[in-house]
């Protein structure tokens, strides 16, 4: 049975099975095409020759240490000026609890915005407290936006911050902050946000002090095709220097709450399918994709995993961002919940924390 029918993937399958790169051009072609199986059977390849028949998840929780931040993006439900009734800061005790409340968990992921007083202890300490509870636990800490932000406040350059952070606890940087580089788009959308290069550039020095990231990339707002392969191709630009690069994530917008008007659908099944299975292809030198389960819903999410991607996200216990901005899925989802997914679709449920290492 012949499954491809496009004949622009006739083509790509032919570089992909060589180990050459697929051009700018022949991504493009892959974010418009309807031939899906086509497309999806490329890169499930790619997806089974890295990791085989594993499916990996994690067991975590999502900290928001406050919703303060003095950049309010458009494209953001969840941050709220210091005055306002809703503004929140937890206290290093908060957190503390939080954790212990959290249970067993082998990750926690932390992001929050950019508050105009907390000092610079109180960012150290976070993660200290952390590790104090549970010296095992993994901390996925800080977007590139919130490390320009405490490395001027505080005149303490990059390098140096990293260092302390990795001192303290530090394991590893999400990759929230990317949304989309084309300069025109982001200054709609987040325009008193770092730029693309700055974000590339914090990246870079993650990378060289030993700290490995995640990519993101947040599609299905205002953006065009262009302004996807144009960012994909600044992320494989990096990593072919840096290989700092774990996962990339696609994230899908939810304008709930949010000041962008994106005058687009819902996107539709196939939309997502191409997104994902287009980066699984163009970004040969990316190990991971994640398609998080509670952006997409857990259904397509299961779907994605014939789609080239490996990563279905973790459990993301009191998750505070996406669902701001009117996400419909669960706040949480449990591990047997992600495991059913995963074996549902025939693959090999693998517990992992943010750099890949089984916790289990
Ligand atoms: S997206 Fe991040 S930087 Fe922008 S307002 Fe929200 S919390 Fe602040």
């Amino acid at each position: 049975m012949k499954i491809i029918t496009d004949s622009n993937l006739e083509a790509i399958a032919e570089k992909v099975e060589a180990g050459i790169p697929v051009t700018d051009g022949e991504a493009l072609a892959m974010l418009s095409t309807s031939d899906i199986m086509g497309l999806c059977s490329i890169a499930h390849t790619i997806k089974q020759k890295l990791h085989g028949n594993v499916v990996y998840y994690g067991v975590n929780m999502n900290l928001n240490y406050t919703n303060v931040c003095m950049l309010r993006c458009p494209l953001c439900a969840f941050s709220r000026d210091k005055n306002d009734t809703d503004a929140y800061v937890l206290s290093l005790d908060d957190i503390a609890n939080k954790i212990i409340q959290a249970g067993d968990i082998d990750e926690v992921h932390i992001v929050g915005g950019l508050h105009p007083d907390l000092p610079f202890s109180y960012y150290e300490d976070m993660l200290k407290t952390i590790k104090a509870i549970k010296s095992t636990i993994h901390i996925v800490a800080f977007t590139a936006v919130e490390y320009d932000y405490l490395s001027k406040k505080f005149d303490i350059p990059l390098d140096e911050l990293f260092v302390r952070f990795k001192n303290a606890g530090l394991g590893s940087i999400p990759g929230g902050g990317a949304e989309i580089f084309a300069p025109e788009v982001r200054g709609i959308i987040a325009p008193k946000k770092i730029s693309g290069k700055r974000w590339l550039e914090i990246m870079a020095i993650a990378h060289r002090n030993g700290i490995k990231t995640n990519a993101t990339m947040l599609f299905n707002h205002i953006e065009k095709p262009a302004d996807i392969i144009d960012h994909l191709c600044h992320i494989r630009q990096l990593q072919d220097t840096t290989k700092g690069f774990k996962t990339f994530v696609p994230l899908v917008f939810h304008e709930e709450h949010t000041k962008i008007k994106a005058k687009r659908k819902e996107p539709t099944g196939y939309d997502i399918i191409r997104m994902y299975a287009t980066a699984r292809i163009y970004l040969h030198n990316v190990p991971h994709i994640k398609a998080l389960w509670m952006y997409v819903g857990p259904k397509v999410a299961q779907v994605l995993l014939q789609c080239g991607v490996d990563d279905i996200g973790a459990t993301y216990y009191d998750e505070k961002v996406v669902h701001s901005a009117g996400a419909k899925t669960p706040a949480w989802g449990s591990e047997p919940f992600l495991q059913h997914l995963i074996c549902d679709a025939g693959f090999t449920p693998l517990r992992v924390n943010a750099s890949y290492i089984p916790t289990r």
